[in-house]
């Protein structure tokens, strides 16, 4: 079982000072910084997904995470290089369909994508698709909205011409087909048509909104319609830990996620995992870089002096606790007063107190193996500025990682990197 990990440009800085808070004059953000696979041992993840919408601007809107010298430098480096890939790790590209979902007609066409993914020197990359958003099983075809049907032809008929274009420019990537559906028997229909047509190795599109045994009946359907010729299939954006094992049973053999990474810093409560949990982050915003508090500020409601004063008794009292010099309930005290100046007249209904309690309680970094709570401490549960929030993503598929590789799935062997990596690059 394979995971990739989808490129949003997330780096971080190795010189990044937490006690100032503040880079190197010296950072050279695209020679200095490092991403994930560069930071944490075991390797995070097996592969790279890289999105087309993301790199290149486009008729995809709202996308673009690179800079033109950025794209620039990807296309003469490869990918390999562009990302410093080590040897084990494999690339996969694609559309990034979800960028385009509101458009009638993906905004591509198969040559421009291709020159994205041999200019790019991907390993393998996915057909061109349309994503179909809504799961309605077992409801006769006549009766399925129109615009659906539509999206799997036209994704049907570009991964036909696809296929053939691959095939034709010869340039050792593998091609990968992307199936939409809206049902198992739809998905599983287009999964024969794609192997009728030549894939080896589908991806599976849409699913991230549907339940996990809504996912499991596709695959059974799958597996029963193809029988011996099932392709390897790849879940597009799924990452159902407790199901993994069944999947596998179903010939899932790659998936891609950005969740528990971006939990770190988007979910509300659950942002620093373990191999048995889930804790609370500590927020300590900056003064100047938290809007609410910086309102407040404005409209006179918080003295700013008190809050900077807050804000660094928090950290100071913070670190002391990581040192064993402090008690919880000092640090939950100036932890307090700062969550009262930033919360305002909300701190009743949001207050994380009790959260922070046992994250500080458990201390849960002090326990973990990685690299980056080693050096950190307890900076990783800091909620504070992209440096920590990300190193704590980084935590977090570390421990995805290691949960994976306690899993058995079958055909998983030690030279499954090796001999999926291209002789490209
Ligand atoms: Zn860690």
């Amino acid at each position: 079982m394979k995971f990739y990990f989808p490129d949003s440009q997330d780096l971080v800085s190795p010189t990044y000072d937490f006690l100032q808070d503040e880079y190197l004059p010296t950072r050279v953000r695209q020679r200095d910084d490092v991403y994930a696979h560069e930071v944490v041992t075991p390797l995070p993840y097996d592969g790279i997904l890289v999105s087309k919408a993301i790199v290149d601007p486009s008729a995809a809107r709202g996308a673009g995470k690179y800079a033109a010298p950025q794209r620039a430098r990807l296309y003469r480096l490869g990918v390999r290089r562009f990302f410093r890939l080590p040897e084990s790790m494999v690339s996969l590209g694609d559309c990034g369909a979800f960028n385009y979902i509101d458009e009638e007609y993906p905004p591509y066409s198969i040559d421009e994508v291709l020159n994205f993914y041999d200019g790019c020197r991907f390993d393998a990359g996915v057909s061109i698709d349309h994503v179909i958003f809504g799961y309605r099983p077992g409801v006769p075809d006549d009766f399925i909205d129109e615009a659906w049907r539509k999206r799997r032809t036209i994704s049907l008929d570009l991964a036909e011409k696809f296929i053939a274009a691959v095939a034709e420019r010869d340039t050792g990537l593998e091609p990968v087909g992307a199936a939409q559906g809206w049902s198992p028997e739809s998905y599983a229909d287009s999964v024969a048509q794609l192997a009728e047509m030549g894939y080896r190795r589908v991806a599976l599109g849409g699913m991230v909104p549907l339940k996990t045994d809504e996912i499991v009946a596709c695959l059974v359907e799958i597996t029963e319609r193809l029988g011996e010729n099932r392709p390897h299939l790849h879940l597009l954006g799924i990452n159902r830990l407790d199901s993994m094992s069944t999947f596998a049973d179903y010939g899932v053999t790659s998936f891609d996620s950005t969740s528990v990474f971006r939990q770190a810093f988007m979910d509300d409560r659950n942002n620093y995992h373990t191999d048995e949990s889930t804790f609370t982050a500590i927020r300590v915003p900056q003064v100047d870089g938290n809007p609410a508090l910086k309102r407040r500020v404005l409209a006179g409601k918080v003295s700013q002096s008190a809050a900077i004063h807050a804000e660094r008794e928090c950290l100071a009292l913070l670190r002391a606790y990581d040192q064993g010099g402090v008690d919880v309930e000092e640090v939950l005290a100036a932890l307090t007063v700062y969550e009262r100046l930033v919360l305002g007249d909300d701190t009743k209904k949001k207050s994380y107190i009790a959260s922070y309690r046992r994250t500080l309680e458990e201390k849960p970094w002090q326990d973990c193996p990685c690299g980056l709570c080693r050096a950190h401490g307890i900076e990783i549960v800091v909620f504070r500025g992209t440096e920590r929030n990300k190193r704590r993503g980084f935590h977090n598929l570390s421990v995805l990682e290691a949960k994976m590789r306690r899993l058995q799935f079958p055909g998983d062997r030690g030279d499954d990197a090796a001999e999926a990596r291209s002789t490209r690059g």
